[in-house]
């Protein structure tokens, strides 16, 4: 693995990196109103490569009075959805011409595979066409009681919304938020990840091409406990969709709380891949690997709790941890990688720890720390613990890395209270070939989002959201639609109004 080895001097950079960033604010790239900035750190290398503007209040207040101009006096909120949609297909059609180039600065700046990376690039785009598209086909109840009213739904953008979004796939996240806000006629403020600012730069010069008009489209960088701290608690913007940590989707609901601002709350997971005896079992090793060191692990929906039926338990974990130990780590930047470069020191730090708890609470089967041949940089070698115990710390806690836990069960009623006996409900996994038990299962368990002998295949169309600590709301599809509009509810009057009459008493003697 020596070959592989990744530092500073042999690190791939992409051609025309910047080494700055700065806001980009009512049309506008503009330094922070204090001059503040902050450091990024390259994952692979952990040298500090890109300087960004710190955004604290000033800036956030300048970004949203930007936003608050272009939603009350600006003719995005007013286009007809036919415009607002070709707009939206032509910002698809330039995300997908520079898919090669989004791929390579986010594999840089996230640490993330680049094959992946590019496959994020490609789904961003892809948002921005679904939501292009389901703006035009969008039709609004109408209700009729004969003779009396006809009664309509006038659905109507809310005004600035505030998007804050995790660092883990940067630019396909905010598309997730940016293309539903846009498509429905908000103006917004986006206050990307502090990891990984680098790729949410480029919405600016994209928006600009494909004809966005001027201050629709806001960005702040900065630290969440500042910029996206001063964003939540703006008394102008009247919405927050937030994807991140279950912890810091409980602070940002208690500081809306006062501001009774709509919330959307895509949080924390630590979702169950269930394994009955009954399962194509090569089919589930390979999905159930993939489901969980896919995006360096760092994946909301990661099955990171596998659960195994005891008649194939043993053989599942041989076969399991034998092909995790193949599974090639390397540079981001390389094609053949398939788990990268952890994002950031913290985060390593927080895995390695997660490691060594897993050491007194498992059997360690592949993995266990660092790779060999990666002195530097945030590697984690793909990593299997078997025999888990359900109240193990890494059965119970989300450790965001390629970490996974395996645990046996024997009956079907065992594998449903193991699956729903943490604090998460974000995804869930069943891997048989028992159709009555696969749908049986899919009813019972805690989670969101369920996939019978699938990976995590996403339609858009679908409700996307977690329940318990995983999160508040649904998005996806025409849901997206309803946390990004009012549905205003005009009653009209057919003929003579229905008025009970009041105060025509006959008149008192006084
Ligand atoms: P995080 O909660 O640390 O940060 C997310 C964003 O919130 C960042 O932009 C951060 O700057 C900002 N932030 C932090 N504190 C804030 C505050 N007090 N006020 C306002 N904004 C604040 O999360 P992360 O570490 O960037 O991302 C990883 C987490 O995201 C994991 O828990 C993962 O499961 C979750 N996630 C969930 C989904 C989903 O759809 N459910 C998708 C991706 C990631």
């Amino acid at each position: 693995m020596t070959d592989t080895f990744v530092t500073a001097a042999t690190r791939r950079v992409p051609e025309g990196l910047p080494t700055s960033i700065r806001h980009y604010i009512d049309g506008a790239f503009v330094d922070s109103v204090g001059g503040g900035t902050f450091e990024v750190l390259d994952p692979a290398t952990n040298e500090p490569y890109l300087s960004a503007a710190a955004g604290k209040q000033a800036d956030v207040d300048a970004a949203v009075a930007a936003a608050r101009r272009a939603f009350t006096d600006g003719a995005w909120p007013r286009l007809r959805a036919r415009d607002r949609s070709r707009v939206l297909h032509r910002i698809a059609d330039i995300v997908e011409s520079r898919d090669a180039r989004l791929a390579e600065l986010e594999s840089f700046d996230s640490g993330l595979p680049i094959t992946q990376a590019l496959g994020q690039a490609r789904r961003a785009a892809e948002n921005f066409r679904f939501f292009a598209d389901l703006i035009v086909a969008q039709v609004d109840d109408a209700f009729k009681v004969p003779g009396r009213q006809i009664n309509y739904v006038n659905r109507k953008p809310i005004g600035v919304a505030g998007l804050i979004t995790p660092w883990n796939t940067p630019f396909m996240l905010e598309s997730w938020k940016l293309a539903p806000a846009l498509a429905t006629g908000n103006t917004v403020v986006l206050k990307p990840a502090e990891f990984t600012p680098l790729s949410a730069q480029l919405w600016a010069g994209i928006f600009e091409e494909a004809g966005l008009p001027q201050g629709v489209f806001n960005l702040v960088n900065g630290l969440g406990e500042e910029a996206g701290d001063a964003l939540v608690k703006h008394p102008d913007v009247p919405l927050i969709s937030f994807t991140g940590e279950s912890r810091t989707g409980q602070i940002i609901f208690g500081n809306a709380a006062p501001y009774l601002k709509g919330l959307s709350m895509e949080l924390g997971g630590k979702s169950p891949a269930i394994v009955f005896a009954d399962a194509d079992l090569a089919t589930a090793i390979d999905a159930t690997i993939f489901g969980v060191f896919s995006l360096n692990g760092e994946r909301c929906t990661a099955g990171s709790r596998i659960l195994v039926q005891r008649e194939i338990y043993d053989e599942f974990v041989e076969r399991y941890a034998a092909q995790a130990s193949r599974v090639v780590v390397g540079d981001p930047q390389d094609p053949k990688t398939e788990v990268g470069a952890l994002v950031h020191p913290e985060h390593y730090e927080k895995v390695m720890r997660y490691i060594e708890i897993g050491k007194t609470e498992g059997r360690l089967v592949a993995g266990g720390g660092r790779p060999e041949g990666f002195p530097t940089g945030n590697y984690v070698a793909p990593t299997v613990f078997a025999d888990v115990r359900p109240e193990a710390r890494i059965f119970q806690e989300e450790i965001f890395g390629p970490v996974v836990a395996i645990t046996p069960f024997d009956t079907d009623e065992e594998a449903l209270a193991l699956a729903n006996g943490v604090k998460y409900g974000l995804a869930a996994y069943v891997w048989t070939t028992d159709l009555t038990r696969a749908h049986n299962f899919a009813q019972s368990i805690e989670a969101g989002m369920v996939w019978l002998n699938s990976n995590n295949e996403r339609d858009l169309r679908t409700p996307f959201g977690g329940v318990k600590a995983s999160g508040l709301g649904h998005e996806g599809g025409y849901r997206s639609i309803d946390f990004y509009t009012h549905q205003q509810a005009v009653h009209v009057s057919l003929g003579k109004p229905h008025n009970p009459t009041f105060g025509k008493a006959a008149t008192s003697a006084h």
